[in-house]
Protein backbone atom coordinates (compact mmCIF):
# COMPACT_ATOMS: atom_id res chain seq x y z
CA UNK A 1 0.00 0.00 0.00
CA UNK A 2 1.70 3.61 -0.85
CA UNK A 3 0.96 5.82 2.33
CA UNK A 4 -0.29 8.93 1.12
CA UNK A 5 1.32 11.95 1.57
CA UNK A 6 -1.24 15.52 1.97
CA UNK A 7 -0.61 19.24 1.52
CA UNK A 8 -1.95 21.37 3.90
CA UNK A 9 -1.41 24.71 3.68
CA UNK A 10 2.25 24.87 3.17
CA UNK A 11 2.99 21.08 5.18
CA UNK A 12 3.41 17.73 3.61
CA UNK A 13 2.07 15.50 6.09
CA UNK A 14 0.94 11.89 6.29
CA UNK A 15 -3.02 11.94 5.70
CA UNK A 16 -4.18 10.44 8.75
CA UNK A 17 -2.14 13.57 10.63
CA UNK A 18 -3.94 16.09 8.29
CA UNK A 19 -6.38 18.06 10.34
CA UNK A 20 -8.66 21.34 10.07
CA UNK A 21 -10.17 23.19 12.67
CA UNK A 22 -13.97 22.73 12.77
CA UNK A 23 -14.47 26.30 11.86
CA UNK A 24 -13.35 26.08 8.41
CA UNK A 25 -15.85 26.92 6.43
CA UNK A 26 -15.32 24.19 4.37
CA UNK A 27 -17.11 21.83 6.68
CA UNK A 28 -19.36 24.80 7.93
CA UNK A 29 -21.18 25.82 4.55
CA UNK A 30 -18.82 23.91 2.05
CA UNK A 31 -18.00 27.08 0.89
CA UNK A 32 -15.08 26.43 -1.07
CA UNK A 33 -14.04 24.76 -4.85
CA UNK A 34 -12.43 22.05 -5.86
CA UNK A 35 -10.05 20.27 -8.75
CA UNK A 36 -9.47 16.29 -9.96
CA UNK A 37 -6.63 16.39 -12.41
CA UNK A 38 -5.71 12.64 -13.95
CA UNK A 39 -1.80 11.86 -14.41
CA UNK A 40 -0.95 9.13 -16.62
CA UNK A 41 2.26 7.78 -16.13
CA UNK A 42 3.76 10.68 -14.26
CA UNK A 43 1.91 13.22 -16.73
CA UNK A 44 -0.90 15.50 -15.34
CA UNK A 45 -3.18 15.51 -17.81
CA UNK A 46 -4.18 19.18 -19.30
CA UNK A 47 -3.12 21.08 -15.98
CA UNK A 48 -3.35 24.33 -17.33
CA UNK A 49 -6.49 23.96 -18.59
CA UNK A 50 -7.62 22.57 -15.18
CA UNK A 51 -5.90 24.89 -13.47
CA UNK A 52 -8.01 27.42 -15.96
CA UNK A 53 -11.14 25.70 -14.45
CA UNK A 54 -10.22 26.36 -10.98
CA UNK A 55 -9.31 29.70 -11.57
CA UNK A 56 -13.02 30.39 -12.94
CA UNK A 57 -14.44 28.21 -10.06
CA UNK A 58 -12.45 30.81 -7.69
CA UNK A 59 -13.77 33.92 -9.13
CA UNK A 60 -17.32 32.67 -9.54
CA UNK A 61 -17.11 32.54 -5.69
CA UNK A 62 -14.98 35.38 -5.37
CA UNK A 63 -12.23 34.32 -3.01
CA UNK A 64 -9.15 35.20 -4.54
CA UNK A 65 -6.31 32.72 -6.01
CA UNK A 66 -3.75 32.21 -3.04
CA UNK A 67 -1.10 30.94 -5.61
CA UNK A 68 0.35 31.63 -8.57
CA UNK A 69 -0.10 29.13 -11.93
CA UNK A 70 3.46 28.33 -11.50
CA UNK A 71 3.21 27.57 -7.98
CA UNK A 72 -0.30 25.27 -8.35
CA UNK A 73 1.78 23.58 -11.22
CA UNK A 74 4.82 22.43 -9.09
CA UNK A 75 2.63 21.45 -6.26
CA UNK A 76 0.39 18.66 -8.50
CA UNK A 77 3.57 17.56 -9.49
CA UNK A 78 5.12 16.96 -6.39
CA UNK A 79 2.41 15.49 -5.13
CA UNK A 80 2.49 13.23 -8.17
CA UNK A 81 5.85 12.24 -7.60
CA UNK A 82 5.24 11.15 -3.86
CA UNK A 83 2.46 8.81 -5.15
CA UNK A 84 4.99 7.52 -7.97
CA UNK A 85 4.06 4.23 -7.26
CA UNK A 86 0.76 4.50 -8.76
CA UNK A 87 1.24 4.05 -12.17
CA UNK A 88 -2.02 6.38 -12.88
CA UNK A 89 -3.27 8.71 -10.11
CA UNK A 90 -6.27 11.60 -9.47
CA UNK A 91 -4.36 14.95 -7.93
CA UNK A 92 -6.86 16.70 -6.05
CA UNK A 93 -7.41 20.11 -5.34
CA UNK A 94 -9.43 22.11 -2.24
CA UNK A 95 -9.38 25.27 -1.77
CA UNK A 96 -11.84 26.80 1.16
CA UNK A 97 -12.39 29.99 2.43
CA UNK A 98 -10.59 29.38 5.77
CA UNK A 99 -11.38 29.23 9.21
CA UNK A 100 -13.79 32.08 10.59
CA UNK A 101 -16.76 32.71 13.44
CA UNK A 102 -19.74 30.97 11.96
CA UNK A 103 -21.10 33.82 9.69
CA UNK A 104 -22.52 33.39 5.89
CA UNK A 105 -20.96 36.92 4.98
CA UNK A 106 -17.47 36.13 4.05
CA UNK A 107 -14.84 37.11 6.89
CA UNK A 108 -12.97 40.20 6.31
CA UNK A 109 -9.70 38.63 7.31
CA UNK A 110 -8.92 34.75 6.40
CA UNK A 111 -6.70 32.89 5.00
CA UNK A 112 -7.82 30.78 2.32
CA UNK A 113 -7.44 26.78 3.74
CA UNK A 114 -5.58 24.56 0.77
CA UNK A 115 -5.29 21.16 0.74
CA UNK A 116 -4.35 18.62 -2.15
CA UNK A 117 -3.98 14.46 -2.30
CA UNK A 118 -3.22 11.98 -4.37
CA UNK A 119 -5.08 8.79 -5.12
CA UNK A 120 -4.99 6.24 -6.95
CA UNK A 121 -6.82 7.12 -10.63
CA UNK A 122 -8.97 3.88 -11.54
CA UNK A 123 -10.71 3.09 -14.56
CA UNK A 124 -13.62 1.25 -15.54
CA UNK A 125 -13.60 -2.39 -15.71
CA UNK A 126 -13.51 -4.52 -19.07
CA UNK A 127 -17.29 -5.52 -18.25
CA UNK A 128 -18.53 -2.07 -18.18
CA UNK A 129 -16.55 -1.09 -21.53
CA UNK A 130 -17.83 -4.21 -23.24
CA UNK A 131 -21.29 -4.52 -21.52
CA UNK A 132 -22.29 -0.93 -20.61
CA UNK A 133 -23.29 0.19 -17.19
CA UNK A 134 -26.73 0.91 -16.10
CA UNK A 135 -28.36 4.38 -15.50
CA UNK A 136 -31.16 5.87 -14.37
CA UNK A 137 -32.88 9.68 -14.57
CA UNK A 138 -34.54 11.94 -12.27
CA UNK A 139 -35.42 15.83 -12.11
CA UNK A 140 -32.29 18.24 -11.92
CA UNK A 141 -33.13 19.69 -8.72
CA UNK A 142 -29.76 21.15 -8.06
CA UNK A 143 -28.66 25.01 -7.87
CA UNK A 144 -28.68 27.07 -11.22
CA UNK A 145 -24.51 27.25 -11.07
CA UNK A 146 -23.42 23.49 -12.04
CA UNK A 147 -20.59 24.85 -13.51
CA UNK A 148 -18.85 25.76 -10.29
CA UNK A 149 -16.85 23.24 -9.20
CA UNK A 150 -18.20 23.53 -5.93
CA UNK A 151 -17.36 21.74 -2.54
CA UNK A 152 -20.66 21.96 -1.82
CA UNK A 153 -22.06 18.66 -4.10
CA UNK A 154 -25.23 17.13 -1.64
CA UNK A 155 -27.12 17.61 -4.57
CA UNK A 156 -24.78 15.54 -6.37
CA UNK A 157 -24.06 13.02 -3.82
CA UNK A 158 -28.03 12.94 -3.70
CA UNK A 159 -28.35 12.10 -6.79
CA UNK A 160 -25.36 9.60 -6.86
CA UNK A 161 -26.50 7.59 -3.92
CA UNK A 162 -30.22 7.12 -5.60
CA UNK A 163 -28.60 5.50 -8.59
CA UNK A 164 -25.94 3.58 -6.24
CA UNK A 165 -29.15 2.07 -4.35
CA UNK A 166 -30.74 1.08 -7.91
CA UNK A 167 -27.78 -0.97 -8.65
CA UNK A 168 -26.73 1.45 -10.84
CA UNK A 169 -24.11 3.77 -11.64
CA UNK A 170 -25.28 7.08 -12.14
CA UNK A 171 -28.03 9.25 -12.22
CA UNK A 172 -29.01 11.47 -15.79
CA UNK A 173 -30.54 14.47 -15.01
CA UNK A 174 -32.99 16.55 -17.29
CA UNK A 175 -34.11 19.82 -16.33
CA UNK A 176 -37.24 21.73 -17.86
CA UNK A 177 -37.27 18.59 -19.98
CA UNK A 178 -33.82 19.01 -21.51
CA UNK A 179 -30.37 16.94 -20.74
CA UNK A 180 -28.16 18.53 -18.50
CA UNK A 181 -25.62 15.66 -16.96
CA UNK A 182 -25.36 13.01 -14.53
CA UNK A 183 -24.04 13.12 -11.40
CA UNK A 184 -20.92 13.20 -11.77
CA UNK A 185 -20.03 12.93 -15.48
CA UNK A 186 -20.86 14.59 -18.42
CA UNK A 187 -23.83 12.81 -20.83
CA UNK A 188 -23.53 12.41 -25.20
CA UNK A 189 -26.56 11.03 -26.70
CA UNK A 190 -26.36 9.56 -30.51
CA UNK A 191 -28.83 9.47 -33.11
CA UNK A 192 -28.56 7.86 -36.45
CA UNK A 193 -25.03 9.04 -37.47
CA UNK A 194 -25.65 12.65 -35.07
CA UNK A 195 -23.96 12.48 -31.70
CA UNK A 196 -25.72 15.83 -29.36
CA UNK A 197 -24.38 17.16 -26.02
CA UNK A 198 -25.84 19.98 -23.87
CA UNK A 199 -23.36 23.12 -24.79
CA UNK A 200 -21.95 24.60 -21.86
CA UNK A 201 -23.26 27.10 -19.34
CA UNK A 202 -24.49 27.48 -16.06
CA UNK A 203 -26.15 23.95 -16.03
CA UNK A 204 -23.26 21.84 -16.51
CA UNK A 205 -19.75 20.95 -14.98
CA UNK A 206 -17.51 21.67 -18.12
CA UNK A 207 -15.77 18.37 -18.02
CA UNK A 208 -12.53 18.41 -19.51
CA UNK A 209 -12.77 14.40 -20.69
CA UNK A 210 -15.96 15.73 -22.52
CA UNK A 211 -13.61 18.54 -24.10
CA UNK A 212 -11.49 15.33 -25.44
CA UNK A 213 -14.19 13.14 -26.42
CA UNK A 214 -15.71 16.14 -28.58
CA UNK A 215 -11.94 17.27 -30.26
CA UNK A 216 -11.68 12.90 -31.02
CA UNK A 217 -15.07 12.67 -32.55
CA UNK A 218 -14.32 15.89 -34.59
CA UNK A 219 -10.84 15.46 -35.71
CA UNK A 220 -12.46 11.92 -36.68
CA UNK A 221 -15.55 13.54 -38.75
CA UNK A 222 -18.33 11.78 -36.59
CA UNK A 223 -21.02 14.58 -36.73
CA UNK A 224 -21.24 16.04 -33.60
CA UNK A 225 -23.66 19.35 -32.67
CA UNK A 226 -23.33 20.84 -28.85
CA UNK A 227 -27.57 21.91 -28.28
CA UNK A 228 -30.17 21.23 -26.16
CA UNK A 229 -31.05 17.52 -26.05
CA UNK A 230 -34.77 16.92 -24.99
CA UNK A 231 -35.37 14.34 -22.33
CA UNK A 232 -37.65 12.80 -25.63
CA UNK A 233 -34.26 12.61 -27.56
CA UNK A 234 -31.81 10.57 -24.19
CA UNK A 235 -34.85 7.86 -23.92
CA UNK A 236 -35.31 7.29 -27.83
CA UNK A 237 -31.23 7.70 -28.19
CA UNK A 238 -29.03 4.56 -29.77
CA UNK A 239 -26.43 5.58 -27.84
CA UNK A 240 -25.47 7.16 -24.41
CA UNK A 241 -22.16 8.09 -23.25
CA UNK A 242 -20.97 9.28 -20.19
CA UNK A 243 -17.84 10.91 -19.70
CA UNK A 244 -15.17 12.18 -16.70
CA UNK A 245 -12.14 11.60 -16.13
CA UNK A 246 -12.58 8.50 -14.36
CA UNK A 247 -15.76 6.71 -16.59
CA UNK A 248 -13.67 8.12 -19.44
CA UNK A 249 -16.05 7.48 -22.09
CA UNK A 250 -18.39 4.47 -20.82
CA UNK A 251 -21.89 3.60 -22.53
CA UNK A 252 -25.31 3.73 -20.94
CA UNK A 253 -26.92 0.21 -22.14
CA UNK A 254 -29.94 0.28 -19.39
CA UNK A 255 -31.44 3.60 -18.70
CA UNK A 256 -34.56 3.07 -16.09
CA UNK A 257 -34.37 -0.53 -16.90
CA UNK A 258 -35.14 -0.19 -20.51
CA UNK A 259 -32.40 -1.28 -23.14
CA UNK A 260 -31.01 1.93 -24.69
CA UNK A 261 -30.93 1.10 -28.40
CA UNK A 262 -29.52 -2.63 -28.98
CA UNK A 263 -28.95 -2.95 -25.52
CA UNK A 264 -25.23 -2.96 -25.96
CA UNK A 265 -22.74 -0.40 -26.48
CA UNK A 266 -23.39 1.01 -30.19
CA UNK A 267 -20.66 1.45 -33.35
CA UNK A 268 -20.09 5.04 -32.65
CA UNK A 269 -19.17 4.18 -29.19
CA UNK A 270 -16.71 1.61 -29.90
CA UNK A 271 -14.95 4.17 -32.69
CA UNK A 272 -14.85 6.82 -29.51
CA UNK A 273 -13.77 4.51 -27.23
CA UNK A 274 -10.91 3.18 -29.39
CA UNK A 275 -9.80 6.53 -30.35
CA UNK A 276 -9.80 7.73 -26.39
CA UNK A 277 -7.84 4.62 -25.91
CA UNK A 278 -5.39 5.72 -28.80
CA UNK A 279 -5.05 9.02 -27.48
CA UNK A 280 -4.74 8.19 -23.76
CA UNK A 281 -1.75 5.62 -25.23
CA UNK A 282 -0.16 8.30 -27.29
CA UNK A 283 -0.66 12.05 -25.83
CA UNK A 284 -1.80 11.59 -22.51
CA UNK A 285 0.98 9.26 -21.43
CA UNK A 286 3.56 11.04 -24.13
CA UNK A 287 4.36 7.68 -24.73
N1 LIG B 1 -20.15 16.71 -14.32
C1 LIG B 1 -20.07 16.54 -12.99
C2 LIG B 1 -21.23 16.91 -12.13
C3 LIG B 1 -18.87 16.02 -12.42
O1 LIG B 1 -18.76 15.86 -11.08
C4 LIG B 1 -17.78 15.69 -13.27
C5 LIG B 1 -16.47 15.18 -12.70
N2 LIG B 1 -16.55 14.06 -11.89
C6 LIG B 1 -17.94 15.84 -14.66
C7 LIG B 1 -19.13 16.39 -15.14
C8 LIG B 1 -16.83 15.46 -15.62
O2 LIG B 1 -15.70 16.29 -15.48
P1 LIG B 1 -14.24 15.77 -15.91
O3 LIG B 1 -14.36 15.27 -17.32
O4 LIG B 1 -13.37 16.99 -15.82
O5 LIG B 1 -13.86 14.68 -14.97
Amino acid sequence: MQAQTVYLNGEFTPIEEARIPVLDRGFIFGDGVYEVIPVYSGYPFRLVQHLERLQRSLDAIKLANPMTLARWSQLVRKMAKLHATWKDQAVYIQVTRGVAKRDHAFPSHTEPTVFLMSNALSVPDRKHVAEGVACITATDNRWLRCDIKSTSLLGNVLMRQRAAEAGCIETIMFRDGFLSEASSSNVFVVRGKQIAAPPNNHLVLPGTTNDVVMELARKAKMPLVLREVTEDEVRAADEIWLTSATKEVLAVSRLDGKPVGSGKPGPAYKRIYKLYQDYKRTVMRRA
